[in-house]
């Protein structure tokens, strides 16, 4: 007999394959037991660690960067779309600020800040937050879909300042080593603990180098946020992928890189690469048409494919979720779950 607030879900192990009972007591797992097999294959249930994203702009509606948002409602966000990745199968995430005006900044992060002080479910799955600009590469390619009138040299007051603002949250900060000050300023954040993601960059090899030799340890959605037409060789994506002391950030969403670069980028780095999703905030809805606050209209397709309605070959950010991408992953680079899930040094 099963008490009225304790649960029972059967299922296969995803790190090692062995069927197991999760005895859920209230809200705690008080047991993982093995189970014998079931003696028919129903419907196949894995179980697995929480997924972790370090870099993820919203969810199922909520935005963490929308524009003219008042701070009730970026809280708000904040709050919810915790509880919706959750769902989704991530249990501890990087909110993502990415490039906009000083106040905005200041404004999402003061969110974050206030949403983990206010509700400790955020608190327990927010690890840090992750600030995606505004020191990128203004070319066009490269920048993305960041704003370039907001893109900048690296500021350490500045970042200093938002830091406060954030309660000292910021863990990861993607950069362009190639901007003026940026070496310094990764030694610097390094120093403090921060840990630097080269991205939205057009670096040189030996800038890259150098900004690895500074401490950046990190690539941010290698071959995204990249011209269209790069020289064959060298090239800033061939020198992070060489660049031993980077371990890269990949969005297989199957839509921003083509499953063989998932595959090749894997295999280069001997699997110590990082999925995230760099979901944005229509990410878990429905497919549709949808009308984002920068203008236009997207609509997202079933597949995932989150694009632009006027220009359905341009890509309007990824939807999809982490669990998804690891199931792309899976099937990208031909490894079972318990490969794709396995913790590496
Ligand atoms: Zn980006």
């Amino acid at each position: 007999m099963v008490e009225a607030n304790v649960r029972e879900l059967y299922g296969k192990l995803a790190t090692t394959g062995e069927y197991v009972c999760v005895t859920v007591a209230g809200d705690r797992i008080s047991s993982v037991a093995p189970v014998p097999p079931p003696p028919h294959d129903g419907e196949q249930v894995w179980i697995s660690p929480g997924l972790i994203d370090l870099q993820i702009n919203g969810f199922a509606g909520h935005d963490l960067n929308a524009a003219n948002a008042s701070m009730e409602e970026r809280i708000h966000a904040v709050c919810h779309m915790t509880r919706e990745v959750l769902k989704a199968g991530t249990t501890s995430f990087c909110p993502t600020v990415i490039t906009a005006g000083d106040e905005q900044i200041r404004s999402a992060l003061t969110a974050i800040r206030l949403a983990c002080e206010q509700d400790p479910l955020v608190a327990s799955c927010v690890v840090g937050v992750h600030l995606e600009g505004p020191y990128l590469s203004g070319l066009d390619g490269p920048r993305g879909a960041h704003p370039l009138r907001h893109i900048k040299d690296p500021d350490w007051e500045e970042f200093a300042s938002w830091q406060e603002a954030a309660g000292g949250r910021i863990r990861l900060v993607t950069l362009a080593p190639e901007r003026k000050g940026a070496i310094d300023m990764i030694r610097r954040l390094v120093r403090e603990g921060i840990a630097v993601s080269i991205g939205h960059t057009a670096a040189s090899h030996d800038e890259i180098a150098a900004a690895a030799e500074a401490g950046a340890n990190l690539c941010t959605h290698l071959g995204n946020g990249a011209h269209p037409n790069l020289p064959r060789h060298p090239n800033y994506i061939w020198s992070q992928l060489a660049e031993d002391r980077l371990l890269p950030s990949l969005i297989a969403d199957g839509h921003h890189l083509h499953p063989s670069v998932v595959k090749v980028m894997a295999r280069a780095k001997n699997d110590h690469i990082l999925l995230v999703s760099d979901a944005a905030h229509l990410a878990g809805m429905k497919p549709g048409i949808y009308r984002t606050h920068i203008g236009g209209e997207v609509e997202l397709l079933p597949s995932g494919r989150l694009q632009m309605t006027a220009n359905p070959s341009m890509l309007a950010g990824a939807a999809v979720s982490l669990a998804e991408c690891v199931q792309n992953y899976m099937r990208f680079v031909s490894v079972g779950i318990g490969e794709a899930l396995k913790r590496r040094p």
